[in-house]
């Protein structure tokens, strides 16, 4: 295949969340775009717990109606060691459960119809430079290889990018969660809107959730940072076993992957190319969601993008402004999430079991969301003043 050249202006590489919405928002602003995508569709396979609040859901500009939505989530119920629950019910958690596969393709398909070219079945190798900069892509499609060039590439490729990696950008993330995940179904959930999360003991150096897409069927994963001498699927599959609402019941699609757990690396920018996503690490720390950034990043990258290509500066100092306005967005929750997740690796059972016995619903909304993080923490553990010496010197 002959390279193609002086076609388009931006290469976005990852149909998902973050692609689909980098490349509308580019295409929406003036630039002529093109999508690699290396698998026949965007969204499939699901890679998911399918879980999105409304107010992201609202900023992906799509409509919350079947098949995108599965099922209405108005409450969220985290179960700590001592098998007490807390029950969470706040216009804030208000959300869904997806069907990632018909969600990503609309998204992908509402890029389309802002005017974004789509590739599928086409896998990029690795950036291509010149002079130190980034000029295009090689790709692979049917086996035979060949080149696309444009002014500016985006890597909203997940986790593993290889868009990243090939720009000579960090290869590995420092910390990172290993998931797996049944969708089980045949099931009779009593509360088919309520979400769980298990932490602690339960599943020792992991945490379960259960997300329902209807009464019948739920996503039940877990994810594991710091003990992984068993692989994750089989510390599920001991959760599933020893949980009647779910052993023996039919298994419909196993799934699993790696979580960032770090926040947003350091460089995303170089010149001529820009990370969104997963690539870059924009997964909020504590609860390993990522579709909200990426949809968040996917439109600042966007706008940012074309206009920097418009003007004919493409330099690393000029995209850093996309950088800085994600920052500005979400940086401070990101890093709050990543401290938080930080102490609560610190916390034993019976503290958490303790912190369980003090802790209020709007502190579970502020810490969950990165925000007041300190000044929660110490507003719980003032609640008891026996306990907060010792708990607040631990986590300070
Ligand atoms: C088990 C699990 C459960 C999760 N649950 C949730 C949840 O409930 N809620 C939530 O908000 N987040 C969740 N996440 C995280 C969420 O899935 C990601 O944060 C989100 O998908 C990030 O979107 P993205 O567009 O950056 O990357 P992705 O969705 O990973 O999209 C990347 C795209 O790039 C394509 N691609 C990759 N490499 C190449 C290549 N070389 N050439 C061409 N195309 C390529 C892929 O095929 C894919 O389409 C979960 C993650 C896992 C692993």
């Amino acid at each position: 295949m002959s390279p193609v050249t002086n076609q388009y202006d931006i290469i976005v590489v990852g149909a998902g969340p973050a692609g689909a919405l980098t490349a509308r928002t580019a295409a929406e602003n003036g630039a002529k775009v093109l999508i690699i995508e290396e698998h026949e569709k965007a969204g499939t396979p699901v890679y998911c717990a399918e879980g999105l609040s409304h107010k992201g859901f609202m900023d992906s500009g799509l409509e919350p109606v079947e098949p995108l939505i599965a099922q209405k989530i108005h409450k969220i119920k985290v179960y700590v060691p001592s098998g007490k629950s807390i029950s969470i019910t706040h216009k804030e958690i208000e959300g869904y459960c997806l069907n990632r596969e018909h969600y990503d393709k609309a998204l992908a398909d509402s890029a389309e119809a802002a005017g974004a070219v789509m590739m599928n079945f086409t896998k990029v190798l690795g950036v291509i430079k010149k002079n130190g900069v980034v000029v295009g892509v090689r790709a692979v499609r049917d086996g035979e290889e060949f080149e696309i060039r444009a002014p500016l590439t985006i890597g909203a490729d997940g986790h593993a990018s290889i868009i990243r990696r090939s720009a000579g950008l960090k290869r590995y993330f420092d910390d990172y969660g290993v998931t797996a995940q049944w969708t089980i179904t045949d099931l009779d959930l009593e509360e088919p809107d309520a979400s769980e999360i298990i932490i602690g003991s339960v599943v020792p150096g992991a945490y379960v959730w259960v997300f329902p897409k209807s009464k019948t069927v739920a996503n039940v994963g877990l994810g594991i940072r710091a003990d992984r001498s068993r692989p994750a699927i089989q510390v599920l599959d001991d959760f599933i076993n020893s949980d009647p609402r779910f052993k023996g019941k039919p298994r419909e699609r196993k799934t699993g992957g790696i979580c960032p757990s770090t926040g947003t690396l350091d460089k995303i920018v170089v010149d001529g190319m820009m990370l969104v996503g997963d690539s870059a690490g924009m997964v909020i720390p504590l609860s390993g969601a990522g579709i909200h950034t990426a949809i968040v990043a996917g439109k600042i990258a966007g706008k940012v993008g074309a206009e920097a290509v418009n003007e004919g500066n493409v330099s690393a100092e000029r995209l850093f402004e996309y950088h800085r306005l994600f920052d500005d967005a979400w940086g401070k929750n990101l890093r709050d999430s990543k401290r938080m997740l930080d102490l609560a690796d610190k916390l034993t059972d019976v503290e958490m079991n303790k912190v369980a016995d003090m802790i209020r619903q709007e502190d579970i909304l502020d810490l969950v969301n990165g925000r007041k993080v300190i000044r929660t923490i110490i507003g719980i553990a003032l609640r008891d003043p026996l306990f907060s010496l010792r708990f607040l010197s631990k986590l300070l």
